[in-house]
């Protein structure tokens, strides 16, 4: 029987899973090795007995006892903290899902490919911090890593095995977010409950509201040209509000392929849970006549700042995605918490991507956790001045 993990399970990307999982035979189907969440052990303690996984792990050490108390009796052994779930991951399992929120993704995921597991990577961040030791790490272990973000999985799928010589450019689609069609002068004042209505996509509130900011595209900008390994000028970005292409191949003899489909993400997780075969899965069905039309426009660089950030972060090179990872976590920190407006995320990410360029210099790509972790605390300590300055 296949063997499977889910880190952070009780997220939007871990209960699309769960769901998958339940609906493919849940225990019958699959032996459950570990399962993680943080705040919503309640959750947590109930996929894990769903799912008779053999140990539950919250990144919080303080709601162990509660973990303990949802379990009793169920045989499933709890554990806390993060280096706990870096222990889960490390056990053998044939394929783990890792759908953790922010660079805390990373160590788990490291782990996974050390003992040369499957990952399937919603994780996005962990590319952006540490993209070449991600990749790298992979091909020392021969380690595969299955990209679950829809617009990675679009491409992976749109390649179908093909190397990248003769593609010429990719596109991924961006849906606009929640200020798509707001007024530039508006935007200023957009707060918390407005960024976080996602249009088109269910997900976690954090992404929803960089989907409304564009830095979750900035983001998958960088994550594809590490992912892939295409340099800025061959990764475009196209607004798409209806978000049904996902994203689009161009090769250099003038074709293109592009992949379709509706805005599920349980279609890329089961992509990616069944892996290199096809499984019928649960997502809606497109009804292109009833749509009529797709449309697309290019991007407005002034509304949406954080594009041209990506492109800067690629070309810079060295620590500049784990600086711009960690700059942009505190600025939408800053956001959610009221110290900060819409418009000043942009300003207050390039700000430290500066200071940390005057102050350090982007050196070397970081070769291991440990420079990744440095460089993200640089930035939020380089963060915070920059916040007490203004
Ligand atoms: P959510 O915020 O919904 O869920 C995050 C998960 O991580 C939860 O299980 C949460 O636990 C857990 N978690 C939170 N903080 C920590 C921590 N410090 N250490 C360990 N675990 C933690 O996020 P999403 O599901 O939206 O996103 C997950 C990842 O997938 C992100 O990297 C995102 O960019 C990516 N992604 C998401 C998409 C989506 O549709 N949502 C689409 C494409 C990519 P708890 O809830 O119990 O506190
Ligand atoms: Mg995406």
């Amino acid at each position: 029987m296949r063997s499977i993990s889910v880190l952070g399970a009780t997220g939007s990307i871990g209960e699309s899973a769960f769901d998958l999982l339940m609906r493919a035979g849940g225990p019958s189907a699959f032996r459950t090795v570990a399962l993680s969440g943080a705040a919503n052990v309640a959750r947590l303690a109930e996929m894990a007995r769903a799912l008779r996984a053999e140990v539950a792990v919250t990144a919080l050490p303080e709601k162990l006892d509660d973990l303990r108390a949802a379990l009793a009796g169920s045989g499933i052994e709890a554990a806390a903290g993060a280096d706990a779930i870096v222990e889960a991951a490390a056990r053998p399992a044939d394929w783990t899902l890792s759908a953790i929120i922010g660079a805390a993704g990373l160590p788990p995921g490291l782990e996974v490919l050390r003992r040369a597991g499957t990952l399937a990577l919603a994780n996005k961040e962990s590319l952006v911090a540490a993209g070449r030791l991600v990749m790298g790490l992979a091909a020392d272990k021969g380690a595969t890593i299955l990209p679950v973000d829809s617009e990675h999985s679009a491409i992976f799928q749109s390649l179908n095995g093909d190397n990248l010589d003769s593609v010429e450019y990719v596109t991924i689609t961006a849906s606009g977010g929640a200020f798509r069609d707001w007024p530039p002068e508006k935007l200023a004042s957009a707060t918390v409950a407005e960024a976080s209505c996602h249009p088109n996509w269910a997900m976690g509130q954090r992404i929803t509201i960089d989907s409304a900011s564009m830095f979750n595209k900035a983001l998958e900008v960088i994550e594809t040209h590490e992912f892939f390994g295409l340099g800025a000028d061959r990764i475009k970005v196209l607004v798409h509000p209806q978000s049904i292409i996902h994203a689009m191949v161009s090769h250099t003899d003038g074709g293109c392929i592009a992949h379709l489909g509706a805005p599920d993400m349980r279609h890329a997780i089961g992509y990616a849970l069944n892996w290199p075969a096809r499984a019928d899965l649960p997502v809606a069905r497109l009804d292109l006549a009833a749509l009529g039309s797709l449309t697309f426009t290019a991007p407005d660089e002034t509304r949406w700042p954080a594009l041209r950030l990506a492109r800067e972060v690629i070309q810079a090179g060295g620590a500049a995605g784990a600086v711009f990872n960690a700059a942009k976590e505190q600025a939408l920190d800053d956001f959610i918490a009221g110290r900060i407006g819409f418009m000043d995320m942009a300003p207050a990410v390039e700000r430290t991507l500066d200071a940390a360029a005057r102050e350090a210099g982007f050196a070397e790509s970081p070769a291991d956790l440990e420079t990744v972790l440095v460089w993200d605390a640089v930035a939020r300590r380089l963060a915070a001045c920059k916040a007490g300055a203004a």
